[in-house]
């Protein structure tokens, strides 16, 4: 599965991708395109920022619950009460 999410600078609106790992609030990047450093912010009002950090947090979670799929057969089975 892919792990990056698409960014697109602010400034030049040129597109790149990025680890969904990386892409949450507090993190920056310089964009390759014009060297802007790209910050990411849950308050930005840029709308390709905060879909990004949106894609990101989806994937992440899509992620989490395949590895979590893959392995269901090596991990003991263990009663969660809910
Ligand atoms: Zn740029």
């Amino acid at each position: 599965m892919d792990d990056t999410v698409q960014i697109r600078c602010p400034r030049c609106k040129s597109s790149f991708r990025d680890k969904a790992r990386q892409v949450q609030t507090g993190y920056s990047r310089q964009c390759p395109r014009c060297e802007t450093i790209v910050f990411f912010e849950d308050g930005s009002n840029d709308k390709g920022i905060q879909r990004a950090l949106l894609d990101a947090k989806r994937l992440r979670r899509a992620l989490r619950e395949a590895a979590e799929v893959g392995k269901p057969a090596s991990r003991p089975f263990v009663y969660r009460r809910s």
